[in-house]
């Protein structure tokens, strides 16, 4: 389900690490991760879930790929809509 808010705060992620420099960032947000060492995990710094890391580049790819997607998905919800 495409969710807006979500997706603007994920651009906004995105922006801040690109401001920032930092490469590698949460697969879940797209947001800064931070290293426990305790767990030996990374933490998102967006929603504080234990996530795997991915290149700040990959993410974007991603995002692209998904918002893509979504833009399809709610065309064809729209069509459906007008129909009814
Ligand atoms: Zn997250």
């Amino acid at each position: 389900m495409f969710n807006e808010d979500e997706y603007k705060n994920n651009e906004i992620n995105k922006y801040l690490a690109q401001q920032e420099g930092y490469e590698e960032v949460s697969d879940c947000c797209g947001a800064e991760v931070e290293y426990n060492e305790d767990n030996e995990s990374y933490i998102c710094s967006n929603c504080g879930s234990e996530c795997n890391i991915q290149s700040l580049s990959d993410f974007q790819h991603d995002e692209y790929e998904n918002a893509m997607e979504d833009k399809a998905d709610i065309q064809r919800d729209n069509e459906r809509d007008f129909c009814d």
